[in-house]
């Protein structure tokens, strides 16, 4: 298997133009197409190629791609991208985990992995839902280490893994120039139930989105647990009730949880029955949007406005902005004066001040004194590598609504 691995790597060479070897000089792990002064003619999609400068000096290696970011740069040493290096490169992902105290932890066995460039490891994401795996490929380079991926993990958790599935969006899988199956990879995938924070959930890794759980959330949904005693709590684009479980669990008056899907509906129906608090929550199958119109003014005391991406890609930012602005302004104006609000954009085109403007502006629109209790962020077994900012796509603010 390993050795059907090495037979296909072949470093290919890839020479950029004059002055344009400074961001990877800076460690930012991408190379865009329009930096690049030639290429070996026989590149193709999934390859292992070295970048140089003008000047033919060596500055990193990478997976090759044809499209806009050409290059996904897993090292700025030159190596030998054999079994071992990649097996190396888990053990650190593993050695940072634990020192989070994130493994072999009974009261929160779900943690991220590989955080793709965050471990300098893009196009990869691997989750562990207590021992079970799964992995997103991004890149055809990484989908072409499918099995060398099984193997290291097999090793390096020896006896504890349950399952390996592979969740990556099928067009990348058509374009990599391997076979890599979609699914189950290895073990059997039984009902898996996670704890986090010694909050038991249920995860349906096969049909949940993305990998199936939001573990991103984890820290912020402390923080929730945190402030809800004795509060109304109103969970917003709930999926499967992450937030509404902790709101239950730090002892909240009452928890209402909207989704428009009526399949996350029941994952959240199904994990709060898991709860000795069942009795004081209530879900709705709705639209937001509609929910928060109809409902009635300054009933609940904390609000969780956690929505899709707004703004998927650049050319959706106009749209995504006025999208969060629209729903922050809402939020602020039903919620109870004083009430706590916490916001959230998962758009990785919305930087964070952008979010923080767009709440700017929706507090002013409101009228409203707001002011801002807590930055929030992604949890950190998501690391942001300091080169690659793009990678803190996840942005939050624990605000206080004033009147
Ligand atoms: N807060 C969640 C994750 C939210 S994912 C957690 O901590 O796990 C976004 C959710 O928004 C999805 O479940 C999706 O079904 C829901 N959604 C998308 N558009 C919606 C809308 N207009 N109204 C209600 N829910 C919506």
């Amino acid at each position: 298997m390993i050795n059907n691995y090495l037979t296909k790597i072949s470093l290919k060479k890839i020479v950029l133009l004059r002055n344009k070897e400074r961001s990877l000089q800076r460690f930012h792990p991408w190379v865009f197409s329009g930096a690049v002064y030639k290429k070996d003619p026989t590149l193709k999609d999934g390859d292992i190629v070295e970048v140089y400068d003008s000047e033919n000096r060596y500055l990193a290696t990478g997976h090759y791609n044809n499209n806009s970011i050409c290059v996904r740069i897993f090292s700025f040493e030159q190596v030998a991208p054999d079994y071992l290096f990649w097996r190396r490169k888990f053990e650190n992902a593993i050695q940072y985990r634990k020192t989070l105290g994130l493994i072999w932890n009974p009261e929160t066995n779900i943690f991220r992995l590989i955080n793709g460039e965050g471990d300098l490891f893009p196009g990869l994401i691997v989750d562990w839902f207590n021992g079970n795996v799964v992995i997103q490929f991004h890149s055809a380079g990484m989908c072409l280490l499918q099995e060398t991926i099984i193997q290291i993990l097999l090793e390096l958790f020896p006896g504890q893994i349950r399952s390996i599935y592979n969740k990556s969006a099928s067009t990348l899988l058509d374009q990599a120039n391997c076979t890599p199956q979609e699914g189950l990879l290895y073990g059997t995938l039984e009902d898996v139930l996670v704890h986090e924070n010694g909050i038991p959930f249920y995860v349906d890794i096969e049909n949940g989105q993305k990998t199936g759980f939001f573990i991103d959330q984890r820290d912020n949904r402390q923080l929730v647990c945190d402030f809800s005693r004795n509060k109304k709590v109103l969970n917003l684009f709930c999926y499967t009730g992450g937030f509404s479980l902790y709101a239950l669990d730090g002892g909240a008056e009452l928890v209402h949880s909207v989704d428009i899907s009526k399949r996350a509906i029941e994952w959240t129906e199904r994990n709060i029955s898991l709860s000795v608090h069942q009795s004081v929550h209530q879900s709705y199958a709705e639209n937001v949007f509609d929910f928060l119109e109809q409902m009635e003014d300054h009933y609940y005391d904390l609000i969780i406005l956690d929505p899709p991406a707004f703004a998927k890609h650049h050319k959706a930012k106009e749209q995504g902005i006025k999208g969060y602005r629209n729903i922050n302004r809402k939020a602020m104006e039903k919620l109870k004066p004083g009430g706590f609000l916490f916001t959230f954009s998962c758009s990785q085109a919305i930087s964070k001040d952008e979010f923080q403007t767009i709440v700017f502006s929706a507090a002013a629109l409101e009228n409203k004194a707001v002011r801002v209790v807590k930055q929030l962020h992604q949890s950190l077994d998501h690391p942001v590598n300091i080169f690659h900012p793009e990678g803190e796509y996840l942005k939050g603010l624990m605000l206080e609504v004033n009147n």
